[in-house]
């Protein structure tokens, strides 16, 4: 296929309209090789990874362990008979067991983040018998009908609508929201630590430990939806470490797959667990839990404790956001982030897509905040290093001065 033909499969197979939002940006050429945080396209191009596929590249690309890992596995073991004991994922189960926060204990495997949302919201229910989800305003919990009805944009629900019932939103980081939002007595509260879509909102220090003893004290169970920031992207292993608490249930994605596979982990305490006393298949998935995506996320996990993510997130996040802060423009309104989960807010997504494409053009990718299109969010691999940290500053300082120029031009 040329790239001619690339491009009309795009247009007539998939949707001309993904097609335009990625030419656009710049980005309309094949990916045809990649390694650590580069891609390289089929027009010759090398371009700095900064967006690491929305959280699930902390590994970077192609990471060596995770590939041996899998390239292991496909020599033994595929997807799982279903019937007899899969060793693989008894090896995963243990792993989060050991690595997750205080007896978070049982993992439920599937294949994305949604799902891992959907099992939670589905334990929950069945585990109190109750049916309230309240959940957080500008909220991204994924796509599927039951995380949507936990979504907190309306351009996601509008042609989906009614969702599902019972389900409430409530100002993110407000504390005396959440204890009256207790009152009606709901089965979960369900909370990003960092809420990334939204525009990378980090909350006040403490309130997920608040959460945490608000829920547990009106027997309401706490989800803490950590997609996209587990796995060593806000500077832990975990976010909730943050303010040292324990969820009833976590729910993993994304970068779980060491960027190679396709993986969702619901993680619980013994007490949801057990909800499947009775029935062990009441939730059930044929893919989750296979041994090839179990293999590269024992990988996945592994490798980010011994190459320490959470530390190279903590030191190149503090220096991503004092470059950013050293730069001085009137086109910035505010800069916010936690470890490598960074967010630049613009005064409109006009002016955000502008210093993309001029990101785009210098050879960064980049991306907008699902449910927040005026906030360019930096998310690159846990494996960045200084002089890539530097050269997207340059960067970013030469767009924000193009940017200025133009509009200046233009008033
Ligand atoms: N939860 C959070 C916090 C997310 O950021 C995302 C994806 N951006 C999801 C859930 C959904 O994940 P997926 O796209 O794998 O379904």
């Amino acid at each position: 296929m040329d790239n001619k033909q690339l491009v009309n499969a795009y247009k007539e197979n998939i949707s001309e309209g993904l097609f335009n939002l990625v030419a656009f940006l710049g980005f309309d050429t094949e990916e045809m090789t990649a390694s650590g945080c580069e891609v390289k396209t089929a027009d010759g191009r090398v371009l700095l990874d900064f967006l690491g596929s929305f959280g699930a590249l902390n590994h970077g690309h192609l990471h060596p362990k995770v590939v041996n890992a899998v390239k292991g596995k496909l020599s033994s073991m595929g997807l799982s008979s279903k019937v007899l004991l899969n060793g693989d994922q008894a090896r995963l189960a243990k792993k989060l067991a050991d690595l997750t926060p205080g007896d978070l204990c049982y993992s439920f495997f599937s294949n994305s983040g949604t799902e891992a949302v959907e099992a939670a919201i589905k334990f929950a229910k069945a585990r109190t018998g109750r049916q309230g989800i309240v959940h957080t305003a500008g909220s991204y919990h994924g796509k599927s009908l039951g995380s949507l009805s936990a979504a907190g944009r309306e351009s996601f629900r509008k042609a989906f609508e009614p969702l599902l019932p019972s389900f409430s939103s409530i100002e993110f980081d407000d504390i005396d929201a959440l204890k009256d939002a207790m009152e009606s007595k709901p089965a979960a509260f369900i909370v990003e630590p960092v809420q990334g879509e939204a525009g990378v909102r980090v909350p006040r220090k403490g309130y997920l430990a608040a959460a945490r003893e608000i829920t547990e004290e009106a027997g309401v169970l706490l989800i803490a939806d950590e997609v996209q920031t587990g796995i060593g992207r806000t500077g832990k292993l975990f976010a909730c470490e943050h303010d040292g608490i324990q969820p009833d249930i976590l729910c993993l994605a994304k970068s779980l797959g060491g960027g190679l596979m396709p993986i969702g982990a619901t993680v619980a305490t013994a007490d949801v667990w057990s909800l499947f006393d009775e029935n062990p298949l009441l939730h059930s998935s044929t893919f989750g839990g296979n041994h090839i995506a179990c293999a590269a996320a024992i990988a996945a996990l592994d490798a980010a404790v011994e190459e320490d993510f959470s530390r190279n997130a903590e030191l190149m996040g503090a220096k991503l956001m004092d470059g950013l802060r050293e730069i001085d423009s009137s086109l910035v309104l505010d800069i916010r982030g936690q470890g490598l989960l960074v967010g630049v807010q613009f005064k409109n997504s006009d002016v955000a897509s502008i210093i993309m494409s001029g990101l785009a053009n210098d050879g960064i990718m980049i991306a907008y905040t699902l449910n927040n299109p005026e906030v360019i969010r930096l998310e690159p691999p846990l494996v960045v290093n200084e002089s890539q940290i530097d050269r997207f500053l340059e960067c970013f300082a030469k767009a924000l001065k193009s940017t200025e120029d133009l509009l200046s031009e233009l008033e």
